[in-house]
């Protein structure tokens, strides 16, 4: 049981500001898509349409094909067969951890006849870890505990739509990764649609199978996590999603020749999107730079040098702008010191 989300050019107008400009999405049935993007870039707004909580300026929203949202008319929350995570966790004061999850289930969409409720409410108490907590009411619990419960309570629900914006926030770095594992799971066996709310682009990338990524109101790319980390179609996306250096140069056919570099430097057999070539730059990813011999590449300075473990990552100046190199943790730099940079695919 899972359902087709359209948005249909959607705009969302706060007074005079257009908090959505113009955004069309589509969210094939069974997918999960991460909306990504900075703070006040619009995934909360629109997250909230698909909801139903607020109306569109202009545009519409379809669910299976039938229309759930326009200026005119809106389907409420509570009739559009959605299960939801927000930032608040809307949590009933006067349950129990247990009973959350128990009454979920009751109302699922797909329970088994004569499934016991409590020994699954049980089970998946305990995949998040609250198996400890089961009679505590949420007063008692911590905002990260809170947040578990909201997690199960809409695993339990076992809607064809699940959204969730950033339910992950309130947890430690440990339990976020693990939660991330249950939610995926959970999306696989109940195969529903997934709308998750993201500014985290490791996040988006590790679990979705489809990012849109967006700003100031404006869808700007729409793709696989690994068509939007390696084939940015915008300066935003290249910077945002994979912290892309913008090297200018000139485009020599299909080799790239970066500005000021010293030697006979093209950088050949790479497949950008047309934005690139017309804005005369090349996106430079991190882990894409090295350091090759003087005299060969584009000069840098390195300006700070921070060991993560497994790989060394610089902050470089070269001319007036500032670039990110990550390399592995051996051959150390100093600051200070002048390198010359090429590109390896
Ligand atoms: P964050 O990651 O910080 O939650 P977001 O991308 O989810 O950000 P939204 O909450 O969708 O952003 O807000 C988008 C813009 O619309 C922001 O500039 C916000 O201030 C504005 N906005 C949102 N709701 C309202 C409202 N009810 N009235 C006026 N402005 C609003």
């Amino acid at each position: 049981m899972s359902t087709e989300i359209s948005v249909e050019n959607i705009r969302k107008s706060f007074g005079a500001f257009d908090a959505l400009k113009s955004v069309s999405a589509q969210c094939p049935p069974g997918t999960f898509t991460a909306i990504l993007g900075p703070s006040g870039c619009g995934k909360t707004t629109l997250l909230r349409l698909i909801a139903g909580f607020d109306s569109p300026t202009t545009g519409r929203i379809l669910f299976d094909g039938k229309p759930v949202s326009s200026p005119e008319r809106i389907t409420p929350p509570e009739r559009r067969g959605i299960g939801m995570v927000f930032q608040s966790f809307a949590l009933w004061p006067h349950m129990t951890v247990l009973d959350h999850v128990v009454f979920a289930l009751r109302h699922s969409h797909k329970r088994e006849k004569g499934g016991a409720p409590g020994k699954e409410a049980m089970r998946i108490l305990e995949s998040v870890g609250l198996g400890a907590f089961l009679s505590r009411y949420p007063a008692q619990l911590s905002g990260g505990q809170r947040q578990r419960v909201a997690l199960a309570r809409a695993v339990a629900g076992n809607t064809g739509v699940l959204l969730m914006d950033e339910p992950l926030s309130s947890l430690d770095a440990d339990l976020r990764v693990e939660m991330r594992r249950e939610i995926m799971s959970s999306h696989r066996a109940h195969e529903n649609t997934v709308v998750y709310v993201t500014h985290d682009q490791e996040e988006a990338m590790a679990m979705a199978d489809r990012i849109i990524v967006m700003n100031e109101g404006l869808v700007e790319q729409t793709g696989t996590p690994e068509d939007v980390y390696t084939r940015p179609v915008s300066a935003f996306v290249a910077q945002f999603v994979s912290k892309a250096n913008l090297v200018p140069g000139a485009w020599e056919g299909d080799a790239f020749r970066p500005g000021g570099s010293g030697g006979d430097v093209r950088w050949s057999g790479v497949d950008v999107a047309p934005f690139w070539r017309e804005a005369g730059m090349f996106p430079v990813r991190p882990e894409q730079f090295r350091f090759s011999d003087e005299g060969h590449g584009v000069p840098a300075v390195i300006e700070s040098v921070q060991y993560q473990g497994r790989e060394l990552h610089y902050s470089l100046k070269s001319g007036d702008r500032f670039w990110k190199a990550y390399l592995p943790a051996v051959g150390r730099r100093a600051h200070g010191s002048s390198v010359w940079l090429d590109f390896e695919q």
